[in-house]
Order: C-alpha cells, then sequence, then structure tokens
C-alpha cells in the first residue's frame, strides 16, 4: 500500500469518528499530505485517549502512514503544543459549512495543516488568510503552505488582527470571548466557530467549541463539542472569563449548553434563557429571527462591491446579483426602494480603513441612502404603505430596522426632494453653513460645487442670511442655473474661466467664508484670497476621491495664520438631534419660494455604476437620484 492509500483510509477514518457529510471535506484530508505539515521526523505522536491529560503519552516513530490515524502530533514539545485531533478539527470545519469560493479567516493556524485542508475546500476561487501569534508557528505555516496561491499568512495579534468581510472564520486557540471584528467582519449568513475556555493551566484552557451564524437579527449560536485547547494569546479577559468559569461547568453539567440559541451583546438582566450570562456577552437559549426560512418569492436585484476600487471606480468593482427579497424580522421593515440618492461620499465608503462610519464590506450590498414604500412591517410604528427614507442600499427592496427609518409625507414634495434638498444634502448644507460658517450679513460667501446638491442649498441659505454669494461651478448652464435660478450674485465657470483672477474681481474685499465640496487646486486659490477671520467649511473634497494617489493638500494654508482664519471640517450624523430644526427651516423657505432645488433622475436600477461615474466626472446637474420603481 502506498501513502496515498493510507491517506485515504484515514480520510474515511475521519468521516467515520467525525461523522462528516461533505464529500469536499473528506477529500481534502484524503489529499493533503499531515507529514509535510509536521517538519522531519521523527513525530511524536499520541492517541485521542491520552488526549487532554496533562501530561501527553507520546511516542516516537519516523514511519508517515503512523499518522494517517486519528491522532495527536506533537509540533512543539517544549512548549507542549500539538497538531490537534484531525477528528475534532473535521468537526469544527464541518460546522463551517464552506463552499467553494468563501473567503476563511483561520485564527491560530499552527503549522498550517488545517488551514490546507480548508484551502483545499474553497478551492482556487476562495482564499484563507491565516494568522499564528507564534512568530515560529506562523513561519512553518508560511512556508509549508507555500503551493497554496488562495493562503496568506501572517504572524500576528488575533486580538488586533483585522480579517476583513469573511464567509467563515475558524478560531482554534482558546478564548474567553469573541472578539468583536469577528463578529462584525462575518457576512450575513457567515459561520464563526470559536472555543471558549476556563484557563484550567497556563497553556490549556477547557470549554466549549461554538459555532455563531450571523444574522441580520443577531448571532444564532450552538455548541459544537467540548474541547481542549491551547489558551489563545492576549484573547482572554478575566473578566469575562468569570461568568465563564461559573456557567459552562454548569451549563455542561446539567446538559443545558444543548439549548443554546443565540449569543447576545445587548444590555440585559440575566433570565431563564441565559445559559452563561457575562458583561457585554451571554450565551442564551432564546432563539432570533431566522429569515433563511423565507418563502418570499420577490425578486430582488442588488449592488455589491465585488472589490475595492483603485482610482476611479469600474462597473467591475460591483457585481449585479437578484436574489428573494426576505422576511422582515421583528422590528424591522420590508421597503420598496423608489429612489436611491448617489452621493460623494459614497467613494468614501468603498475604501478600506475606518472613516466616521465603518466601510462597506466586499461582498456587501453597496451602501446608499434611498426613499421607498413600506412594503411589509414587523414593527408598530410602520404599516404597509407608509414613505419612508434611510439607508436602503442599492438594491430594489430594503429590509431594516424600523428605528432606522424615517417616515415622510408623500405629499409636501416630490419623493426624489427628501434625498437632495429636504435630505443628507440640505442637512449638511444647513449645519455646515450656519454652524461652522457662522454667516452674518453682508459677508461675502464663496461656494464650490454649487450646482450640487449641497452647494446649491449652502449658497440659497448664505443669501437668506443677507450674503453676498459667489458659486463655482462646471460649465455655462450650471453657471446661469446657479445665478438665474438659484440667485447666487454670481458664478464662475472653473472649466472655462480663470477661476483666481474671477474671485479677484467678484471678491474685491477678499472671502469671508468658503463652503468646499472640491478640494484640490480650488481650496488653494481661495486660501489666498481669504479675508481677516474667514473661515473655511470642509465639507467634501470630490475632486480627491478617486485619487489614486494621496491626497493632495492645501499648499496656501499659512494664509490661515496672516488672516486669523478658521478652517473646519465636519460630518453631518454628528447633528443627528438637530434634524428636525433643519428639517423645519429647510422646509419652511422651500415653502417660501427662498430655497429651489433640482434633481438630476436617471431610470433603473441597473444604471448603477454608470451613473455614479457620472457623478464623479461631475455631469449631473442638480441632485442626482436613480429612479428605481
Ligand atoms: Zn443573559
Amino acid at each position: 500500500m502506498t501513502l496515498d492509500d493510507y491517506r485515504r483510509f484515514y480520510a474515511e477514518e475521519i468521516e467515520q469518528v467525525a461523522s462528516l457529510t461533505s464529500p469536499a471535506l473528506v477529500e481534502a484530508f484524503a489529499r493533503v499530505p499531515r507529514e509535510r505539515f509536521l517538519g522531519p521526523p521523527p513525530w511524536h505522536i499520541a492517541t485521542a485517549a491520552s488526549a487532554g491529560l496533562a501530561e501527553m503519552a507520546y511516542r516516537s516513530t519516523s514511519e508517515p502512514r503512523h499518522l494517517y490515524h486519528n491522532v495527536v502530533v506533537s509540533v512543539d514539545r517544549a512548549k507542549d503544543i500539538n497538531n490537534g485531533q484531525p477528528s475534532a478539527l473535521a468537526s469544527w470545519i464541518a460546522a463551517l459549512d464552506l463552499k467553494t469560493g468563501y473567503r476563511v479567516y483561520h485564527m491560530g493556524c499552527g503549522v498550517g495543516y488545517y488551514t490546507a485542508i480548508m484551502a483545499e475546500v474553497v478551492g482556487p476561487t476562495g482564499s484563507v488568510v491565516a494568522i499564528d501569534a507564534q512568530p515560529d508557528l506562523a513561519a512553518r505555516a508560511h512556508a509549508n503552505l507555500s503551493g497554496y496561491p488562495n493562503v496568506t499568512v501572517h504572524a500576528a495579534d488575533g486580538a488586533t488582527f483585522d480579517p476583513d468581510a469573511c464567509d467563515a472564520i475558524l478560531i482554534t486557540a482558546g478564548v474567553t470571548h469573541p472578539h468583536a471584528l469577528w463578529l462584525e467582519r462575518l457576512r450575513e449568513g457567515g459561520r464563526l466557530v470559536l472555543p471558549l475556555t476556563i484557563a484550567v493551566s497556563p497553556t490549556i484552557g477547557q470549554g466549549v467549541m461554538l459555532r455563531c451564524i450571523r444574522r441580520r437579527d443577531g448571532f444564532a449560536a450552538n455548541l459544537v463539542s467540548f474541547v481542549a485547547i491551547f489558551n489563545g494569546v492576549n484573547l482572554r479577559d478575566p473578566e469575562l472569563e468569570a461568568p465563564l468559569r461559573v456557567g459552562i461547568p454548569k451549563a455542561m453539567g446539567s446538559g443545558a449548553m444543548a439549548k443554546l440559541r443565540s449569543l447576545r451583546r445587548d444590555a440585559h438582566e440575566r433570565d431563564d434563557s441565559c445559559l452563561v450570562h457575562g458583561p457585554g456577552l451571554c450565551l442564551s437559549s432564546r432563539a432570533i429571527c431566522e429569515p433563511e426560512l423565507d418563502t418570499s418569492t420577490l425578486q430582488n436585484r442588488q449592488f455589491k462591491l465585488a472589490t475595492r476600487p483603485v482610482g476611479m471606480v469600474k462597473g467591475s468593482d460591483f457585481e449585479f446579483v437578484t436574489t428573494p427579497a426576505g422576511v422582515p424580522c421583528p422590528g424591522e421593515a420590508l421597503v420598496r426602494v423608489q429612489y436611491l440618492s448617489l452621493d460623494p461620499a459614497m467613494r468614501g465608503w468603498m475604501n478600506a480603513g475606518r472613516s466616521y462610519i465603518a466601510p462597506v464590506g466586499v461582498g456587501d450590498v453597496m451602501r446608499a441612502g434611498g426613499i421607498g414604500r413600506v412594503a411589509a412591517s414587523n414593527d408598530p410604528s410602520l404599516a404597509v404603505g407608509d414613505t419612508v427614507v434611510g439607508m436602503t442600499g442599492v438594491q430594489d427592496y430594503a429590509i431594516a430596522k424600523a428605528k432606522d427609518l424615517t417616515k415622510v409625507d408623500p405629499r409636501l414634495a416630490p419623493l426624489p426632494r427628501y434625498l437632495g434638498a429636504l435630505g443628507m444634502p440640505g442637512l449638511t448644507a444647513y449645519f455646515g453653513l450656519l454652524d461652522i460658517g457662522q454667516p452674518k450679513e453682508g459677508e461675502t460667501v464663496v461656494v464650490s460645487a454649487a450646482a450640487g446638491a449641497v452647494g446649491a442649498v449652502a449658497g440659497q441659505i448664505a443669501k437668506i442670511k443677507g450674503c453676498r454669494v459667489i458659486g463655482i461651478a462646471g460649465g455655462p448652464d450650471k453657471c446661469r442655473y446657479v445665478v438665474e435660478d438659484l440667485g447666487f450674485d454670481a458664478a464662475i465657470d472653473y472649466k472655462n474661466e480663470d477661476v483666481r483672477r474671477a474671485l479677484a474681481r467678484h471678491c474685491p474685499k477678499g472671502i469671508d467664508i468658503y463652503f468646499d465640496n472640491v478640494g484640490g487646486d480650488i481650496l488653494d486659490i481661495v486660501l489666498s484670497m481669504l479675508a481677516r477671520r474667514a473661515r473655511v467649511v470642509i465639507c467634501g473634497a470630490i475632486s480627491q476621491y478617486n485619487n489614486p494617489e494621496s491626497i493632495q493638500g492645501p499648499r496656501n494654508y499659512l494664509s490661515l495664520l496672516i488672516n486669523h482664519a478658521l478652517m473646519e471640517g465636519f460630518v453631518v450624523f454628528d447633528y443627528a438631534a438637530r434634524y428636525p430644526e433643519a428639517m423645519q427651516a429647510l422646509a419652511g423657505w422651500m415653502i417660501a419660494g427662498k430655497l429651489k432645488a433640482r434633481e438630476d433622475i436617471v431610470e433603473g436600477l441597473e444604471t448603477f455604476p454608470d451613473t455614479l461615474q457620472k457623478l464623479f466626472r461631475g455631469e449631473n446637474f442638480g441632485k442626482l437620484v436613480i429612479k428605481v420603481e
């Protein structure tokens, strides 16, 4: 018999012992050569019967076929680290329910043997990101996995490493709590398998291997197995371990752990459904809404972020898919999206890294504001037929929490206006100009992107406050609109005029307020022309969002010093408590005819990538929206 034959028998043994149902997983065990991951012989093996004892009863062998039993193999005798029991690892990987193309994160990869098993299962279109906190193990895994182009290995701290969006996460080191990033990075329907343990020695812990499935409504959870495993580095919190020390032995002893249905992170009083109740983490027998039981036949077209764009957004950065619309869980509503808002900020949401709002995950529906009609409601605050605005995403149907949706009156204004002058752009203009700009009668105000959704409102509010207002816009049509329709005192066509000279002509006493939507060269020119105690409001920088190089900063910033001027940025979400005040003011001005708005409406959800490019090329005239229905 060849080693390949032994490996195949071994895979069958694991299949039987771990009750595997996935042929792909069994096949992976039959293919991956374990001996190549364990270093040169002799190998030190121990039987499953001795696993979990303080002292492993190892015997040594140099015969590779001895590795093909359900045995533990030492990888570092001094640190008492072994390769784990194959049937146990197999059952944990089985709980991840891996599919071809999945993106998997493996924390505590050791020498990488089981990372390779998972890499085989997800195939060349999938990928595995593996880390180990011990640099020597990570280096061994890196070398062992060099033949797998779909695997990357890092020596990294599991407490800080960001795996980015994942379909499945396997933690093979004992922890006292799931890291917040694991839960956040898991896609809807994605699975996290992790051991919550109580340290019984400095190196070993015992506890429960849990599977958590991300649902819209929270995390479903169930017990996979009991476990004895190495203690994770930096992922053990004594405060969170204390309730485990009480709760886990109790729940294990009584068999109550089999009742586990969800992992709760919300603050709540302990009740009968709490199996292990600790601060910020509770293992609960309370079931959560399982939207996979969706029987809806409504088809939902969605644009998902396929990859993080480099430079200008492209059609290939998105994936256009159709899925069932879904059913709302308690507290949620299903919204038929009618109009979608296209905003410059969307470009920033596609980039990795923390900003004022978390980035859109790769594979997630692209974030967008929208307005629509409630098609189904599972919350008493919303009725079918209500018109609501909120973050609907780029899709036909959105399921959102009722508390995140705002009811509006569709009779008071055309629906797209609630995405423009009466929506986020209007609110942004209101708070930016009035709170940061602090306009006073007779002052000179310059607004860039003046024909855009935010600039048009900012300039008109400045007029209402008695200022002289100069707009900067691209092309004669937009400039004419800004002056003739919106009532600005003058407009400068940056595409056909020398902006510096035109500003000097229109602002002989300098600029008191600059409301900046574009950044780049125009910001620099304005900085050189500030009046004493001027205010520069940084609202946005559309000229820089698609710049793959580093953002171009202002050269003339010392003008702030010379003129005792102020430059300040802001994010409209910080003003959420004052939205009603602003909405009332904006609506009042609109009814009085002092505030005009214009929308640029493009028909069809399927146009989204092209329409977004139109926004960044400055080709829209007025607030850009997509008519979805
Ligand atoms: Zn609880």
